[in-house]
């Protein structure tokens, strides 16, 4: 998953949720620092927290 600030491929935390129909992502960024999260819905990428520019 790139990460949406900086475009960088960020890396998996493990961590996975539901919120409501969505299944989220944990993910970290390597050159940001800073965790952002995905959001699938039906196996596919909804969006992206906070959202790609
Ligand atoms: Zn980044």
């Amino acid at each position: 998953m790139k990460c949406p600030r900086c475009g960088k491929e960020g890396k998996a935390t493990g961590k996975t949720w539901k919120f409501g129909l969505f299944d989220g992502e944990g993910y970290t960024c390597p050159a940001c620092n800073k965790p952002f999260s995905a959001f699938y819905r039906d196996g596919k990428l909804s969006h992206t927290v906070p959202k790609a520019k």
